[in-house]
């Protein structure tokens, strides 16, 4: 019997965990192939955590591990959809791992929202976190206001982000150019606005109190958002943690005004109805969410939604557009009522956009435990690695395996040092494939020689 070969759509950190699974399983003793669109590997533990939380990035060290292990490859650059469909990966492994996360936007639904200016924070994190198709025009920050949309974690990251001094970025990976903008841009306040109350903010603790202790801003709470009611106290006393971010609140609140050069302000109770301007953003329209007639209007040139992400459909891989994540039983996808053989999902695909890079490694070993058990019940077919790379190769795909990652590591860490920082993100696509050694991007989706029509 051959060993059995798995492949994994996508090298977030969802992805690679189940291939550090898989791989040190004792009763595993097949391959496992990791495909990722970019060139570069780890989804947003590289794009999409914030680069000043490099403690948080210092996870990228054990998920490189994974690759050093001959039996699990990457393969970068390749298009699963376009350079190479699911059924055709399907053909060629015995199991088949979802873990393409979530790449779109939730959006508002208001009036406005396609005006010049109102940018979903995923542009902005992308941009800054030197994404190749980053598509963010750092002209909009050319306005006293920012206003952030939701008060999770992705909307304390982009505030903290917009008031950090050059210092305090020039300590990360960021790209010059974005620490050129972001050091000179014009914003000087940038408002939080939660719909619910403060009992209700979903970013955590930690990130709360990073952004209190910002150099450069101050941070602003207004105690008439923090009165505590019967219902407040009711909805406090059975969610500590909840608890303890009100109490930060109040705290916060309290301080005297420092007077920096910028300010962050959270705003609570305010549910956004529109954006108005004349094709690019003038203000944002907000109602109290306790009292729909008080009606506010903030003058703003730049809102920034931070209400979450949703996963994409995927062709050949079912999708429940309702819930914007791909259907499954145990980890397993579903087809209507019936699984679909030798196909899984994992991460943001298969739970919704939530929870930290850990929650990610449960969700992976449940995903890894179905893989296995239906391994052990199904001889694996014989397939070979090499079928897939020169069904690449016949496409003109040009895959940046492992080695070539490294070699855009290795160009990073010199850009770093040109600047007198430990490492700079290249951030156009043609920049990482000639980092890897392929000077001629011509991958199988640009040159439409990819896929057999459907
Ligand atoms: P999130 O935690 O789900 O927060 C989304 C926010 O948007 C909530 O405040 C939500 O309010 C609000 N919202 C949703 N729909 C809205 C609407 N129509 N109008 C107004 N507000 C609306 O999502 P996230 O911030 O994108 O984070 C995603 C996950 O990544 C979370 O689990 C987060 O903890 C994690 N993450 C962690 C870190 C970190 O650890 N440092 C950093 C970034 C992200 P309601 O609660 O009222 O719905």
């Amino acid at each position: 019997m051959s060993p059995p070969r798995v492949a994994v759509v996508g090298s977030g950190p969802a992805g690679v965990f189940c291939a550090q699974i898989l791989a040190e399983d004792p009763a595993f003793d097949g391959g496992v192939d990791v495909f990722e669109r970019l060139p570069a590997p780890f989804g947003l533990v590289r794009y999409g955590v914030a680069p000043d939380h490099q403690k948080i990035k210092s996870i990228i060290a054990s998920l490189s591990e994974v690759f050093e292990q001959e039996r699990v490859r990457f393969l970068g650059n390749v298009t699963v959809g376009a350079d190479i469909t699911v059924e055709e990966i399907r053909r060629h492994y015995d199991a088949v791992i979802i873990a393409h996360g979530a790449p779109l936007d939730r959006r508002l639904g208001l009036p406005g929202e396609e005006l010049g200016g109102v940018i979903a924070a995923r542009n902005f994190v992308s941009w800054y976190s030197g994404h190749p198709d980053a598509s963010f025009d750092p002209s909009v920050l050319s306005t006293e206001r920012a206003v952030v949309i939701g008060v999770g974690n992705v909307a304390l990251d982009v505030a903290r982000m917009l008031v950090r001094t050059p210092d305090e970025l020039r300590r990360t990976d960021v790209p010059e150019h974005v620490v050129d903008a972001l050091a000179g841009h014009s914003v000087r306040e940038v408002c939080v606005v939660g719909r619910r109350g403060p009992e209700a903010a979903r970013f955590t603790l930690k990130e709360l109190l990073e952004l209190s202790n910002v150099e450069g801003a101050d941070l602003v709470v207004d105690p008439a958002d923090l009165r505590l009611t019967p219902e407040r106290e009711a909805v406090l006393s059975g969610r500590p943690a909840a608890r303890r971010v009100f109490a930060a609140l109040e705290k916060i609140a309290e301080r005297p005004a420092a007077h920096r050069a910028r300010s962050v302000r959270l705003l609570f109770d305010r549910t956004p109805l529109e954006f108005t301007g004349q094709g690019t953003l003038s203000g944002i329209s907000l109602a109290r969410t306790s009292d729909p007639t008080r009606v506010e209007q903030l003058a703003t040139g730049l809102a920034l939604p931070a209400v979450g992400y949703r996963s994409a459909p995927l062709a050949g891989v079912p999708f429940d557009d309702a819930t914007g994540t791909v259907p499954h039983r145990d980890s397993r996808v579903l087809d209507g009522d019936v699984t679909v053989p030798g196909l899984y999902v994992v991460g943001w695909a298969k739970r919704g956009p939530s929870g930290v890079i850990g929650t990610n490694r449960l969700c992976a070993s449940e995903t890894s435990a179905a893989v296995l058990a239906d391994l052990a019940s199904v001889p694996a077919r014989s397939t070979d690695s090499e079928d897939v790379d020169s069904l690449l190769r016949s496409r003109g795909v040009a895959v940046v395996d492992w080695k070539r990652w490294q070699a855009i590591e290795t160009a990073e860490g010199a850009l770093g040092l040109e600047t007198g920082r430990n490492r700079v993100k290249l951030h156009s696509r043609t920049a990482l494939l000639a980092a890897a050694g392929i000077t001629q991007e011509r991958t199988a989706a640009d040159t439409g020689t990819a896929l057999p029509a459907s």
